[in-house]
């Protein structure tokens, strides 16, 4: 595993930050740039083991990071989640809502259950994160929210995958909702749309027609990094984003441009 990459500035020195989906691909980018940028980071997932190493190795860098086993579709699970930021670090600054599952279903294969759980974690989960940390985000007096969507929650994409299509949709429009009203105490509210991004998620395409397709659709050519996607997190979790609330930023290698 390759360090994380120390930055000459710490724009988010002082800074406590909660990552949900932390111990993979877009997460684990995320937690490891805000911490290179002086954030202190409650670092949470569903994955025990890779959520742990990535907080420990943060942790022999000198950074201020711990894990927490989360599950973002559980509203007891968000409390322990949020307390944790607070009793270990004394607030909370900055949450990102980036835990996610895929769905690749057809609408007729999707089953009810199926479309439940994809609500659940995918739309339920950032709901129930940004009620959960309202107060916390408030009290900070630079609260800053980061939703991940995708491309997905503002295109039709391939046809497949009802589900996260609208968990993603729903995801864009609450954030605007939120970010409304919040705007008038301190809590900016943003939403970042990756593209097809080279992560575990992906991992089932990797090397099939499908990842060629997903090249193809993409004008710059190649697939996103996850540490692309984190950097327009930071950007928007900062200061530097100070009158910024209620977008939407696309990380999609020009994907929506067409
Ligand atoms: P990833 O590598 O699969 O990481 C997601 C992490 O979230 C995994 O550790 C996953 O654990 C965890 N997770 C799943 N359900 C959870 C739950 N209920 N509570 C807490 N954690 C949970 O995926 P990624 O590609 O980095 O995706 C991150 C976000 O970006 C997702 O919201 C995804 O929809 C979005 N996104 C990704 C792409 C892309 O091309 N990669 C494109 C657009 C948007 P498990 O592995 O056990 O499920």
């Amino acid at each position: 595993m390759e360090a994380a990459p120390k930055r000459d500035t710490e724009r988010l020195r002082g800074r406590v930050a909660l990552v949900t989906g932390a111990a993979s691909g877009i997460g684990r980018a995320t937690v490891e740039r805000l911490s290179a940028e002086g954030a202190s980071v409650v670092a949470a997932d569903i994955q025990d083991a890779p959520g742990e190493t990535i907080a420990a190795n943060l942790r022999e860098q000198g950074a201020r990071a711990v894990f927490q086993h989360h599950d973002v579709a559980d509203e007891t699970s968000w409390r322990s989640c949020v307390e944790r930021a607070l009793t270990e670090f004394g607030g909370l600054d900055i949450l990102v809502n980036n835990a996610g599952i895929g769905d690749i279903a057809t609408i007729e294969e999707t089953t009810a259950d199926d479309w439940e759980r994809t609500i659940a974690v995918d739309q339920t989960g950032v709901f129930l994160g940004m009620k959960t940390a309202a107060e916390a985000l408030k009290q900070s007096g630079h609260g800053s929210i980061v939703n991940i969507s995708s491309i997905f929650g503002a295109s039709g994409g391939f046809g497949t995958s009802p589900a996260y299509h609208a968990a993603k949709g729903a995801v864009r429009i609450l954030t605007k909702n939120a970010a409304l009203h919040w705007a008038r105490e301190g809590v900016r509210v943003n939403s970042v749309h990756p593209g097809f991004i080279d992560t575990p998620m992906l991992q089932a395409a990797k090397g099939t027609e499908y990842e060629t397709a997903m090249i193809d659709l993409t004008p710059v050519g190649r697939l996103g990094r996850p540490e692309e996607v984190a950097a327009c997190v930071a950007f928007l979790a900062g200061d530097d984003a100070s009158f910024i609330t209620g977008s939407e930023l696309y990380v999609d290698g020009g994907y929506l441009a067409r």
